[in-house]
């Protein structure tokens, strides 16, 4: 297995500015905006892409309840990340939804104010959790659904849950007012692609916004090979022709989805083209796994264990300094320089570093 917490020094970078509220931006210019934050590497599903059965199976070892950041450790770094600009923060993992008392993190980080919450989820657990997930302070959710059919769905699922069952967390999620809606749909050739006009025209006229994105070589343990990826383009192409779209521009820089809407108005989509075409120029995220190490890539093979530091009595300039420190020094574009053999790479997983 990867040794995850294989944490690197802090980088030595001598001229950015360490000014308390100024803004970092890494070596490549990009500024720091997004935090994502994984709060449990476990999860009810065994999605073949993500949690293969054969690597996360019962033998599995898990983070032990100790190893993770507790809430007060996550809100102390979530407020430095904040004075460093970061202004949008998405919970995740693993299950997000697994992570008892959720609630009480969400209203910790509401209470730093300022910040746009939101989750992604496999929905599992949605349709009892949105309205106190809401009343907490999250703004909205994503739901990862990958087929609307039973047989397809249980098949990348891997444990036969439902489609029914997500519908429902999305309606109650809806009803709660988390919306808009983004549904995540991965693209696996041969295995859910040919359902990607139905799932477009299902949620078309909704409200919800379906994202199409493609397989990723996040990990080690996915088997991931370009022939199983379908490019955007191609998923594009195929809507298109049954419900004409048209681009339109990116609602923020640094935005993960390419954005297109329906011609006749009823909605958009969004394509998530990690492969095909890279989109590292304007990537401005920071993700930090359930046990507090910092990572400035999602392909990342090592990363900053702030753990230490918040664990270690460090006060909270030298946590700010230390993140100033790592963005500044970043230089990662992973996805730019993608290869057959830098998919080999022992890369983290995506379960423990939040998706
Ligand atoms: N459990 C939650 C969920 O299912 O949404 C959050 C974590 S999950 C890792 C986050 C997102 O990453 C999901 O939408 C999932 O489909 C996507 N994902 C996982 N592995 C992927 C891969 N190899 N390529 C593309 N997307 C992937």
């Amino acid at each position: 297995m990867v040794d995850a917490r294989r944490a690197m020094p802090l980088p030595n970078v001598g001229a950015i500015a360490l000014q308390q509220g100024s803004r970092v931006t890494d070596s490549l210019a990009r500024p720091l905006h997004d935090l994502r934050i994984s709060v449990t590497d476990r999860c009810n599903f065994r999605c073949t892409y993500c949690m293969p059965k054969e690597i996360f199976g019962p033998d599995y070892e898990f983070l032990p309840r100790s190893e993770l950041l507790t809430f007060e450790e996550i809100t102390r770094l979530a407020r430095v990340f904040k004075e460093h600009g970061v202004e949008k923060i998405r919970l995740t993992g693993g299950e997000p939804l697994l992570r008892r008392d959720l609630e009480q993190l969400i209203e910790q980080l509401a209470g730093l104010g300022g910040l746009d919450l939101t989750l992604t989820t496999n929905g599992s657990l949605l349709a009892r959790k949105a309205r106190a997930l809401k009343d907490a302070g999250l703004n909205r959710v994503t739901v990862s659904l990958d087929s609307l059919d039973d047989a397809v769905f249980g098949a990348m699922n891997d444990v036969d849950f439902p489609v029914q069952r997500v519908l429902e967390g999305i309606e109650a999620a809806a009803a709660a007012g988390l919306a808009p809606i983004k549904i995540n749909m991965v693209v696996k050739r041969g295995v859910n692609d040919h359902a990607v006009v139905a799932m477009a025209q299902h949620f078309r006229g909704t409200g919800h916004i379906v994202r199409f994105i493609e397989f990723m070589d996040v990990g080690a343990t996915n088997g991931w090979r370009m022939d199983d990826v379908v490019p955007s383009a191609e998923v594009v192409r195929m809507i298109d022709a049954e419900m004409p779209l048209e681009a339109i521009d990116p609602n923020y820089y640094g935005e993960v989805a390419e954005r297109w809407r329906y011609r006749d108005g009823r909605g958009e989509i969004g394509v998530i083209s990690s492969v095909t075409q890279a989109f590292c120029r304007t990537c401005t995220r920071a993700r930090l796994s359930t046990d507090g190490m910092l990572y400035t890539c999602l392909f990342a093979t090592s990363g900053y264990d702030l753990r230490r530091l918040v664990r270690g009595g460090a006060p909270d300039r030298e946590i700010y300094e230390a993140i100033a420190r790592i963005w500044g020094a970043r230089g990662d574009r992973y996805s730019e320089i993608r290869t057959a053999e830098t998919a080999k790479l022992r890369k983290i997983e995506m379960s423990y570093i939040g998706g």
